[in-house]
């Protein structure tokens, strides 16, 4: 095994799958999660199936059957914590990383445990695959932190013969808003756009377009929302100020990296694109010795990164760390 101490904040699919990759090169990554493994999956819709086909989301060349040519959400938790196991990467579950300083190309990084307890490591290499799921876009309107008002979906059932209103156009509003009113709810979409973008999977939207055409969903584009209040959505419509009744909203306006924790570590951060600065060859931050991976790479747009392409960047990383004789 070879020395250079390697800590990799985040075991989602893409840290567990540059994990994957050094260890194949001879290094013993540490992996620190703030939960369990793979908590972004296990956050999904408890339904959910995933767009990609099973082998797009192995990592680390371990096969992933699944029953139907794409996963299910707990199929996927059953594979990646089965490649957690069977690989024996080092992982420290429930270890939130708080800090990181570095001294002398030696970094220190901090980190508290469940406990409350606060543990030091220190490291050569740092890996940043901490994802975007934590953080939804708010949209920073009146009413937004109301207790009806929510950013994650999990099930339709608590929607059961209620009013509910879904903001955003891309693939969290349609798959929601399918399986709302598959469970007997009454749904408005409010969509800020004139017209569903190319990134809402195709397959999906015939089903969609059939529920709005036969009355079952209501959709409103070019809704642009400005108030929530306990019984009502408010929103501008080609200059008029319109409103829906609603018992529920969910704001399915996406999510964003957390820039603050990467400029911590000195980690620059591209103006409003929120690109961290980062050679695309090596996946080395402009700070030496911090690499990113995973869908934090693409900064403030979800739909550039993937399992499907950050599994690879572990790949780039390893080669990049052997390259220099560690
Ligand atoms: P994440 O999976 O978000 O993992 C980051 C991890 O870092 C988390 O476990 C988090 O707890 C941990 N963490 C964060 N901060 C800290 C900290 N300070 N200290 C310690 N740990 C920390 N992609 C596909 O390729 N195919 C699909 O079909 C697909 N379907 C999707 C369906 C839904 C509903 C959603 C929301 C996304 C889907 N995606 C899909 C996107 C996919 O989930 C992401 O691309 C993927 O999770 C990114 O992996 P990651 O490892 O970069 O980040
Ligand atoms: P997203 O792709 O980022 O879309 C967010 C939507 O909310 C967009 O339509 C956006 O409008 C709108 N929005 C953002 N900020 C807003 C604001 N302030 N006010 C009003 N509207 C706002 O997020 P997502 O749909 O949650 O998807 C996140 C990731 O999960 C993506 O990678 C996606 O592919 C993946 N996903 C996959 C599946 C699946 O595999 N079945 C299902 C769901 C999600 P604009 O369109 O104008 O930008």
């Amino acid at each position: 095994m070879k020395k250079e101490t390697i800590i990799i904040i985040g075991a989602g699919p893409c840290g567990l799958a540059a994990g994957l990759a050094l260890q194949n090169k001879g290094y013993d990554p540490l992996l620190i999660e703030k939960n369990n493994v793979v908590h972004s999956i296990y956050q999904y819709p408890s339904h959910q199936t995933f767009f990609s086909s099973s082998e797009k989301l192995e990592i680390g060349g371990f096969p992933f059957p699944s029953i139907e040519r794409k996963p299910k959400r707990h199929e996927a938790l059953v594979y990646y914590r089965q490649v957690a196991n069977r690989s024996k990467l080092r992982i420290q579950s429930y270890e939130r990383v708080e800090d990181i300083v570095e001294e002398e190309s030696c970094f220190y990084v901090k980190t508290q445990k469940q406990t409350g307890a606060y543990k030091m490591y220190n490291a050569s290499k740092i890996i940043v695959a901490t994802g975007y799921y934590d953080n939804p876009n708010l949209m920073e309107i009146p009413g937004e932190n109301l207790p009806h008002v929510y950013h994650y979906f999990k099930e339709s059932h608590p929607f059961f013969q209620k009013k509910v209103t879904v903001i955003g156009g891309k693939n969290s509003a349609v798959d929601a808003t399918l399986a709302l009113e598959q469970a007997g709810a009454e749904v408005t979409v409010l969509y800020r756009g004139e017209e569903f973008t190319k990134e809402v999977k195709p397959w999906i939207l015939p089903d969609f377009h059939s529920l709005v055409r036969h009355g079952a969903v209501t959709m409103e584009y070019e809704a642009e929302v400005n108030r929530i209040t306990s019984s009502h959505v408010h929103y501008k419509k080609n200059g008029k100020e319109l409103a829906v009744e609603t018992d529920f909203v969910l704001a399915m306006t996406g999510y964003h990296p957390n820039h603050t924790f990467l400029q911590r570590m000195g980690v620059k951060i591209e103006g409003d694109t929120g690109l961290p600065i980062h050679n695309k060859e090596t996946m080395e931050s402009n700070v030496k010795g911090i690499y990113i991976a995973g869908v934090i790479a693409a900064g403030n747009d979800a739909n550039e990164i993937f399992i499907e392409n950050g599994r690879h960047h572990g790949e780039k990383i390893a080669a990049s760390i052997e390259s220099e004789g560690l």
